[in-house]
């Protein structure tokens, strides 16, 4: 019925009343690419680079890594692309990284950007690929990287990727502790990214890798929708673009709350664009702050998705 009732769309992404939001891809290989860019991606805001790597028994080379990044960021030459560095561990473990040493709680462990400061090394050669790929392919580099839970991390990193020559650095918002102390976070960075995978399980305590508890990670879930009301109150003083990368900027209703959260672009799997670029097309940034608080008023997921639609009908 979702589908049905939604208008075609061939983008930019923008809201009834021409707010640009920009419509980017998530990706993790040069097939992602392809099927972003068929699908009118605007760019991508999520490179997820690990997937490169998930065999990886030894640390790829700098050159190597240079070479694979610059074949997926050539198709976007002229738009800007987001990549991540390697959010190794937990449910993404490399073999080079997290190595055979057990954690009793791997989502609550070394992992992300907590294993970039124990191997600077391994960082560093990153961001210099990166950085290397960037030219190579005119396109429009940023990097940032993945949990991320203090402002002096942010600010850690920022110095590093800096260095490194890349000038837009953000950081993944996905730990709760990120978003209370957003406005130092931000003072360290260029922008952010919400990361609504992790940060739903560790607003809920609820492994988002176990189906048993995939109400708790319902991103609709009140909780989860009032601290991104935060983060975009704070973003909204400093003037930080809030991109959200999680799975939530795909769902094509939760889009329109999203940016009346004030999130600035979305970024979602290839085959979400169209759907989510329609829903966003049909509704005003009036309506969307309407349905966000609509979502917020509301104390469950079932009935925050009805008073929106019914907020938007
Ligand atoms: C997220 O956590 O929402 C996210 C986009 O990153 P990943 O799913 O790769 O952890
Ligand atoms: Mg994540």
């Amino acid at each position: 019925v979702e589908r049905a009732a939604e208008p075609s769309w061939s983008g930019p992404g923008r809201t009834s009343d021409g707010e640009p939001i920009p419509l980017l891809a998530n990706v993790g290989s040069a097939a992602d690419t392809a099927a972003a860019v068929s699908a009118g991606a605007e760019g991508v805001g999520l490179f997820r680079t690990e997937f490169c790597y998930l065999d990886a028994e030894d640390e790829p080379a700098e050159q190597a890594q240079r070479a694979a990044y610059t074949e997926v960021l050539a198709a976007f030459a002229g738009l800007p692309v987001v990549v991540r560095t390697l959010d190794a561990g937990s449910d993404k473990p490399l073999p080079f990284l997290t190595g055979s040493t057990a954690e009793p709680n791997p989502a609550l462990g070394v992992r992300g950007l907590r294993i970039g400061r124990e191997a600077v090394g391994v960082l560093d050669r990153q961001l210099a690929a990166i950085a290397g790929a960037a030219a190579d392919s005119g396109a429009v580099v940023s990097v940032m990287a993945p949990m991320v839970a203090t402002a002096e991390e942010a600010d850690w990193f920022a110095t590093r990727a800096r260095t490194a020559g890349l000038e837009r650095v953000g950081v993944m918002i996905e730990v709760p502790a990120a978003v209370l102390t957003a406005q130092e976070v931000f003072d360290a960075v260029d922008f952010v990214s919400v990361g609504t995978n992790d940060l739903a399980q560790y607003v809920f305590a609820a492994d988002r890798m176990l189906g048993s508890l995939a109400a708790l990670n319902d991103p609709w879930q009140p909780a989860l929708l009032r601290l991104l009301a935060l983060l975009g109150q704070a973003a909204q003083r400093t003037g930080t673009p809030v991109g959200v990368c999680g799975e939530a900027a795909g769902d094509p209703l939760l889009s329109t709350v999203l940016v009346g959260l004030g999130a600035t672009s979305l970024s979602m799997a290839a085959g979400s664009l169209a759907s989510v670029g329609g829903r966003l097309a049909a509704v005003s940034r009036e309506q969307c702050v309407a349905a966000a608080q609509a979502a917020l008023d509301a104390t469950e997921p079932a009935a925050a998705r009805a008073a929106v639609a019914e907020a938007l009908s």
